[in-house]
């Protein structure tokens, strides 16, 4: 493939990069956002929250919230080069790919454009560009994560509405979203991948209970939901009534390939550069270590592969083929290698590691808060091990374990 940039290209990228440098600076503020992609969904925070909601509203006036959502949908419409170079120049700052609203844009709204009826894309769609939904998706189960389609929650048809009740567990921003894909089950009867529907959900809906969870980082950023005889109206419905699974597993899709793309690993990289050079390691300056170089370069070596199996899926997709199960491979490969470079960053701090807050923490905590959250990274959208499976007999053809 050619590497090179066209002159249009490279002056995109200065725009971009010019106004993302401004626009994050006076969101977020010299700092930047900081910490992993969970913290940002932190229900604590209001006031990081609501900076992300400001910085949200810019990049839609900007036209850059869907840069890569086709104009009928009320997006940019923009190649694949530029999608990658938007892409290049937010991981380089460490920002969020989709402001505050990342579940409906790089997953949610693709699926109910694709999978939706006309009445449902006017209605959702636009709201999700401008931020002012925010959407949630409730698919795992306290019984039901990587078997989804063992999901129980039910729903029954009783009028004009589907009546739910059931409980859903870790879904991000529940507690804060106006709106919810929920996975139901609608013929209890059916082999289990038969009997599941794909329901639009008002989150402020009278039954719904939102209740935050505490996570490893001390953060709350998902939650447990109950829902207790909820209706909700049959137009709601996306799809086919009892057809729901083949719906979840574009949204699946969608979710894997933006999982590969938005972890900002070689600026972690970059900071673990920064790290190796202030600190001792074994007696000697870290930077001086050959164990610690080599471990450095190697991290290195490995996000330039993520890199370049990134622009060979674009490629692929400039010649017209969609996404398929080697989007499992970037999100594999991409949360398991942000894991062990924030491990590797603690390795370096020794006892001083694991101090997140006061005397002694080295920049505020944020390597030993980057460890803990990095492991909920592999869990979330299929865990490390279901990616092995799909990668193992769908893209190997290996025989089902
Ligand atoms: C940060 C975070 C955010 C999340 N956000 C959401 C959200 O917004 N909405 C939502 O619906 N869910 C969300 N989840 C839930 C997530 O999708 C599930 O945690 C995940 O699918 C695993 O399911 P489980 O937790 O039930 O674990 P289980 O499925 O019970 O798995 C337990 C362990 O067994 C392993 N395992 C299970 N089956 C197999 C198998 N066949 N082969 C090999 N190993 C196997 C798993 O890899 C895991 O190590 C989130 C999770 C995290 C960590």
């Amino acid at each position: 493939m050619d590497f090179s940039y066209t002159p249009e290209q490279d002056a995109f990228r200065a725009e971009i990069r010019a106004w993302l440098e401004k626009n994050s600076n006076e969101c977020f503020g010299k700092g930047g956002v900081g910490g992993s992609t969970a913290s940002l969904l932190d229900v604590r925070d209001d006031e990081r929250w609501n900076q992300l909601r400001e910085y949200h509203r810019r990049l839609n006036r900007a036209g850059y919230a869907a840069l890569h959502w086709p104009k009928e949908w009320g997006g940019e419409g923009a190649g694949v080069i530029e999608q990658s170079i938007y892409q290049d120049e937010v991981l380089r700052l460490g920002l969020p790919l989709y402001g505050c609203n990342q579940l409906a844009l790089d997953r949610i709204g693709p699926t109910i454009a694709l999978m939706g009826n006309e009445a449902q894309r006017k209605r959702y769609l636009p709201k999700m560009l401008t931020g002012e939904e925010i959407w949630c998706q409730g698919y795992s189960e306290p019984n039901a994560g990587s078997d989804l389609a063992g999901l129980q929650t039910r729903a029954v048809i009783e009028g004009d509405s589907f009546v739910v009740n059931g409980q859903k567990v870790w879904t991000s921003l529940a507690h804060r979203a106006d709106w919810q894909v929920l996975l139901v089950r609608t013929d209890p009867a059916a082999p289990k991948h038969k009997g599941i529907s794909y329901l639009l959900v008002d989150m402020h809906s009278p039954g719904i209970t939102v209740r935050p969870l505490v996570q490893i980082t001390g953060e709350s950023g998902f939650n447990e939901v109950f829902y207790d005889n909820v209706r909700v109206p049959k137009e709601n419905l996306v799809g086919e009534l009892n057809q729901g699974w083949q719906v979840s597993i574009a949204t699946l899709m969608y979710e894997r390939v933006s999982g590969g793309t938005r972890h900002p690993v070689e600026r972690t990289i970059n900071e673990l550069v920064e790290l190796a050079r202030t600190v001792n390691f074994e007696g000697a300056p870290a930077r001086e270590h050959p164990y610690v170089r080599q471990r450095i370069a190697q991290f290195a070596s490995e996000a330039r592969c993520l890199r370049l199996s990134r622009y060979r899926s674009l490629s692929a997709q400039l010649r017209g083929r969609v996404p398929g199960p080697e989007s499992s491979f970037g999100k594999l490969f991409a949360t398991e290698l942000n894991l062990r470079v924030a491990m590797f960053a603690d390795e370096l701090l020794g006892a001083y590691g694991a101090l997140e807050d006061g005397i002694g923490a080295i920049d505020h905590g944020k390597w030993a808060h980057r460890t803990l959250a990095a492991r909920g990274l592999t869990i979330a959208a299929g865990s490390s091990e279901i990616q092995h499976n799909i990668i193992g007999e769908r893209v190997l053809k290996l025989p089902k374990g």
